[in-house]
């Protein structure tokens, strides 16, 4: 796999198809995977494919200039999918190299994300490298410890989230990995107005989580970024798991999944409450 990923990687560097390729390639913490630009064939050399090859690399297409090649798993896919539908980038500016892909390993163990995989094969691609892999239906609840929470009394519930939350130190790591929190400018470092006081503490770390989890409400595709950044192991995953689990049942959205769908964060249906009146 990994000679034919670097020979389409060259070929796209020297026929000029693209100014960059950003891949994998050896890292130097634990067996990890580093994030790696190429823009010449040479660079290329240095590109690995092997189950540490974790990052959502994502996050570097909105950034990047001219026109990029990005290697991507089928989970990393998704999110490219939503950058396009929220016009951070063009599709026509993007040559994405997918990768079929059956898992990836988090120190040694198979990612959480893997156990429940609709997309081995990922949804659009221009080269697809490896043989195309079914996903099957996974026989494990990929809700399992939102419910665990719902199954909560409401003062349980913010004792959890209190105490959890309180933990948060607010480097902002899970801000910086995350490919769908793209703002020049973040709510949290806005000073007029002042969304949130920049001190940790724990009413403003709740405020921080909570406006967090609403800006990715329909968008967070599930990568697992954002908690595998966390120095403060906090379960970022149930935030967003139960965000999306509110809009896959009230409009029947799934993010990352069609490209030409409108988000439904994007989307005013008069329907879902034909007693309000819209701006429109
Ligand atoms: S979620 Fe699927 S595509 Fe993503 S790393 Fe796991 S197996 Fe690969
Ligand atoms: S990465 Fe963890 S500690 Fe840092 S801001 Fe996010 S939740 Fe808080
Ligand atoms: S899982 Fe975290 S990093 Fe990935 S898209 Fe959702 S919020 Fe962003």
């Amino acid at each position: 796999m990994i000679e034919d990923l670097k020979e389409k990687a060259k070929e796209l560097l020297t026929s000029k198809k693209v100014d960059v390729v950003i891949g994998y390639e050896a890292g130097t913490y634990k067996d990890y995977a580093s994030p790696s630009f190429a823009k010449t064939a040479k660079d290329v050399d240095r590109f690995v494919w092997n189950k540490n090859c974790v990052n959502n690399l994502a996050i570097y297409i909105t950034k990047a200039k001219g026109k990029v090649g990005i290697i991507a798993k089928g989970c990393d896919v998704k999110s490219i999918i939503g950058i396009i539908q929220e016009n951070q980038i063009n599709r026509e500016d993007v040559v994405i190299i997918g990768i079929a892909c059956d898992g990836v390993e988090i120190d040694g163990e198979k990612a959480d994300k893997c156990n429940f995989c609709d997309v081995h094969t990922p949804k659009i691609y221009d080269i697809l490298i490896g043989d195309k892999i079914e996903s099957k239906e996974s026989s494990q609840d990929k809700y399992k410890e939102v419910a665990e929470i719902e199954n909560k009394s409401p003062e349980e519930r913010w004792k959890y989230w209190k105490d959890t939350l309180s933990k948060c130190i607010r480097c902002y790591a899970c801000r910086q990995v995350c490919p769908l929190c793209y703002c020049d400018k973040c709510f949290v470092d806005t000073t007029v107005p002042q969304w949130i006081p920049m001190s940790v503490n724990e009413d403003n770390n709740m405020m921080f989580h909570m406006i967090r989890a609403y800006h990715m409400a329909s968008r967070c595709i599930g990568c697992g970024e954002c908690q595998r950044a966390c120095p403060m192991n906090i379960p970022l995953n149930i935030l967003s798991k139960k965000m999306t689990k509110e809009v896959e049942e009230m409009f029947g959205y799934t993010p990352g999944v069609d490209i030409e769908a409108k988000p439904a964060i994007q989307d005013f249906n008069k329907k879902e409450d034909p007693d309000k009146e819209f701006i429109m």
